[in-house]
């Protein structure tokens, strides 16, 4: 397996270091040499991480200029999502 600039800088889940749409980890055409930075976060505070990444998705579906649009009411996704940003913020 060659290596390359995108196998020592770029992450198959994290996505190409450098926006590129053919980079040779992101394809899967070859394998990273090393974790990122965000996958030595995510191991080092997977809850966290996990939380975070569950409040981006949910800003990006629901949040617009900080308020809650389109809200899931019926959802624990809601209370889910205030209890984890504040948990995120205080912390
Ligand atoms: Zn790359
Ligand atoms: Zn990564």
């Amino acid at each position: 397996m060659s290596k390359d600039v995108h196998t020592e800088h770029c992450c198959y889940r994290h996505g190409c270091k450098y926006g590129k749409d053919d980079c040779s980890v992101e394809t899967g055409d070859k394998q990273q040499s090393h974790p990122c930075e965000q996958c030595c976060e995510e191991a080092a505070d997977p809850i966290r991480s996990a939380l975070q990444a569950f409040v981006d998705d949910f800003e990006g579906d629901h949040v617009s200029d900080g308020e809650i649009v389109d809200e899931p009411r019926w959802s624990p996704l809601t209370s889910l999502y205030k209890r984890a940003k504040k948990a995120l913020e205080d912390s």
